[in-house]
């Protein structure tokens, strides 16, 4: 079994649970706690009612929300349960997503001997004020402690998520978050550059001018600096917001998203993709729990995605990893011949360093530079009519 064969599938879970919501998110969560028990349960009869795929699965992924609500004797339940219904391989990196604040040693330590054996850890930032900003309820401290919690629990794959972009940061306050999670030597670290998503509060007191939002060029020079620091401190950066110690350290469940690799999602809200099929579940606990009780799966809504909608999926996606598209696989999938269709494009872009042919492998990659560009790039290959 290959470490990083994106082409076997993965299960995402969904634990749709939140101590409270942070300013800055539009995940799905309540903070409502008494709905977890039929929640597992509706949860573990999703996992029957589709149990019987013909994948063979290398990745489990507890995501949310916040996975670490749940007590480990039901993350227990439901591994065991994916293990019983599913051809799952013995080598699946089975991943929680935790929450500073929501953990103790003894929580992390359960996790490690149900068979977790990748932690990502939502420390976000180990400055107080910033994390104030965005309504974390943790600090810095419990940051630290989770993560020095995770590694005397035995976790040797562990990932830390950091934003950057955050009203009022300097370079320096950025930089002194990134050399105080490099300190911890995780295996992998998540950079996002904070988002105003609609409907969110952030957004709302955005609108309403309480904050001046980071400017573009700061926005740049952090992402440069990211890239720049993380780089020069071990890490390989393998897609726009993600750098691991090396390949075997990468997020093997979210490469699969970027490519095109088939997925179940299970629990509200939860997206499934199995090419050229997409289709997702219900956001609401209570409906979610309601259809599976009656028998229905919750699904929401399906697609089936049309040439264009491939073509600009495996595109933008592509581009988001450093090793780029693989053009053959576009040219088989969608009967194209990507490279004549865009080569004045390609040359164009080349000469002006946004992007970079990988020869022989026929791949198209960004640059650097040209990831600062990402959304103005991405649309370039997607004028053809078919
Ligand atoms: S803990 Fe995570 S999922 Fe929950 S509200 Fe905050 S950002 Fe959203």
């Amino acid at each position: 079994m290959q470490a990083n064969n994106t082409k076997h599938a993965g299960i995402y879970i969904h634990i749709p649970f939140c101590v409270k919501k942070c300013s800055y998110c539009d995940f799905y969560s309540i903070t409502d706690q008494s709905l977890k028990q039929p929640f597992i349960k509706a949860l573990i009869q999703e996992m029957h009612m589709v149990s019987g795929h013909p994948f063979l699965f290398d990745t489990l992924y507890f995501g949310g929300g916040t996975p670490s609500v749940l007590r480990p004797e039901n993350i227990g339940r439901i591994i065991e349960n994916a293990y019983g219904l599913f051809n799952i391989s013995t080598d699946t990196e089975i991943t929680i997503e935790v929450n500073p604040g929501t953990v103790t040693s003894e929580q992390l330590t359960e996790y490690r001997n149900i068979g977790i054996n990748r932690i990502n850890i939502g420390a976000q930032s180990f400055n107080d004020e910033v994390l104030n900003f965005l309504g974390r309820i943790h600090s810095s401290n419990d940051a630290d402690l989770t993560i020095r919690g995770a590694r005397k629990a035995g976790f040797d794959n562990i990932g830390i998520d950091l934003i950057y972009g955050i009203p009022g940061q300097t370079k320096e306050m950025w930089l002194s978050d990134l050399q105080m999670a490099v300190e911890f030597e995780p295996e992998h670290l998540s950079c996002y550059m904070l988002t105003y998503e609609k409907g969110t509060p952030l957004d709302r007191e955005r609108r309403q001018g309480k904050f001046k939002p980071v400017a573009g060029s700061l926005l740049a020079e952090l992402f440069e600096t990211t890239m720049e620091y993380l780089t020069t401190h071990g890490y390989v950066q393998y897609e726009i917001s993600n750098f691991a110690k090396n390949a075997s350290r990468r997020s093997r469940h979210n490469f699969k998203y970027w490519s095109f690799s088939p997925y179940l999602g299970f629990g509200p809200s939860a997206h499934s993709f199995i090419e050229p099929k997409r289709y997702w579940n219900c956001r609401s606990v209570k409906k979610y729990i309601n259809n599976i009780k009656e028998g229905r799966l919750p699904i929401e809504e399906k697609e089936i995605l049309s040439k264009e909608q491939r073509m600009t999926e495996m595109v933008y996606l592509g581009l988001r990893k450093t090793d780029g598209i693989d053009i053959d696989v576009i040219d088989e999938n969608l009967g194209i011949n990507f490279s004549q269709i865009f080569a004045e494009k390609i040359k164009q872009l080349e000469e002006d360093g946004y992007i970079l042919q990988i020869q022989p492998k026929n791949r198209c990659a960004l640059s650097r530079k040209g990831m600062l560009f990402l959304d103005s790039i991405a649309p370039m290959f997607m004028t053809i009519e078919y």
